[in-house]
């Protein structure tokens, strides 16, 4: 084991020795964007291994070491890790994590001191773990996000929301069972040597990248048939991680409808938008608030490019920041930023002005910020669109699947209904 070093309050660091010995364990959060975080992080002189456990006991785990009101999850996040851990009985000292923290106000800028609760609680209080965070939060010598793996990551989330999207635009309808899949392995395979690379900035590489990505999903062979489409939206954990929402997207392709889900990328340039909206109405550093805006509009000359790329392959593409923000004017205020916030619900009038009215709206217990932005606007909207067809299953650590599969079955029975009414 690296020696240990604690900075001036006790918080035990990450060091540049365990850098180089240690495997940073990163927890599932969504599946088509985190195997390539893995990717740009192992290309840039870590060793990370994405947590792949998918059981929904996990959360048992978290409970014997969360206090039991800790919204779903942080429960699931923990029990995960702790679950990886102790299952490495031979190189527990050897093992770092990493976590995201938002800075904003709800628990996911507290998951970390939660987390730290825990290990000492499961006395594994000996594993260092690392914020991933755009405030600079918390610093360890041994982990620095440089310009270039920053660049990756950008590049990851791109490609992450290139793909689930077409994904879930061909594989309901592909001709042959299973091609998408194939295709998609295939992909993954592909890029598992993309991101190794020393330039800075790889604009060309990534076009061409993208390009070929989207050639092989315009040649996959599908059927003419039209299925009801079904949003899926709301706290981010439950609405990408198969392990938060018990494999949700799997559930709701098995009744037949496509799936449409908003890209991953929303929610990070709304975290910087909602810092840089605090900081001009509340106070701040000017500096910090033109950065966080030039953020946003360099992402968004990017995916510009690539949305035109979408809809010229003659696939759909989501709409920009900017539009999906004005959506909800007079109807939710923009400061409205805690959790998803103002977020969640633009995603829903998005889904329903893009003929995806039928829509799952997660919501984790526990979560006060997302049942406010979530399930606290379905009156509005079912009043703006009367077309809406709503269901907001809930996840918590006793939720039942059957419960859960009854209220999506029922939505979905409701979607065919339309469809077939030619509503
Ligand atoms: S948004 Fe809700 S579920 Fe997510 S961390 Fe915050 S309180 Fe927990």
């Amino acid at each position: 084991m690296a020696e240990l070093k604690y900075d001036r309050g006790g918080r035990l660091l990450f060091t540049e020795a365990m850098r180089k010995e240690y495997t940073i364990l990163i927890p599932q959060m969504a599946p088509y964007h985190f195997e390539y975080f893995v990717q740009a992080f192992n290309t840039e002189g870590y060793q990370a291994e994405l947590l792949k456990t998918t059981d929904y006991s996990l959360i048992h785990e978290g409970m014997k070491y969360a206090h039991n009101d800790i919204c779903i999850p942080a429960m699931l996040v923990i029990g995960q890790f702790i679950d990886a851990i102790k299952k490495r009985k031979h190189d527990q000292d050897k093992v770092a994590l990493i976590i995201t923290q938002t800075g904003g106000g709800c628990r996911a800028s507290n998951y970390i001191n939660l987390l730290r609760k825990a290990l000492k609680k499961a006395k594994l209080e000996f594993v260092p773990i690392i914020s991933l965070n755009a405030g600079g939060l918390e610093k360890n010598p041994g982990f620095k996000v440089s310009p270039r793996l920053l660049h990756k990551l950008h590049d990851a989330m791109i490609i992450g929301d290139l793909v689930m999207t077409l994904v879930h635009q061909t594989r309901p309808y592909e001709a042959y069972a299973g091609h998408v899949d194939q295709l998609k392995v295939k992909i993954d395979k592909d890029l598992e040597t993309y991101f190794n690379h020393k330039t800075l900035f790889s604009w060309k590489r990534s076009k061409k990248k993208m390009l070929e990505i989207l050639k092989a999903f315009q040649k996959v062979k599908t059927i003419d048939q039209v299925k009801p489409k079904v949003g899926i939206v709301g706290e981010i954990y439950v609405k990408y991680s198969p392990l938060g929402n018990n494999h949700l997207e799997e559930t709701l392709e098995k009744e037949g409808v496509e799936v449409v889900v908003p890209p991953l990328y929303d929610f990070f340039l709304y975290s910087f938008d909602s810092r840089a909206h605090d900081i001009k109405r509340y106070g701040g550093r000017k500096a910090e608030r033109w950065l966080l805006k030039a953020i946003v509009w360099y992402v968004e000359i990017r995916r510009e490019k690539i949305r035109k790329a979408i809809k010229k392959h003659g696939f759909e593409a989501a709409i920009s920041y900017k539009k999906l923000k004005s959506l909800v004017h007079k109807v939710i205020d923009v400061g409205t930023h805690t959790g998803e916030g103002w977020l969640l619900t633009a995603e829903m009038i998005d889904l329903i002005h893009h003929g995806a009215p039928n829509i799952v709206c997660t919501q984790p217990f526990g979560c006060l910020p997302n049942h406010i932005a979530g399930k606290g606007m379905f009156k509005k909207l079912k009043s703006l669109h009367p077309e809406s067809n709503i269901v907001a299953i809930d996840y918590d650590t006793s939720a039942s699947r059957i419960n859960q599969l009854n209220r999506i079955n029922l939505m979905v029975s409701n979607a065919f209904r339309k469809l077939k009414e030619g509503k």
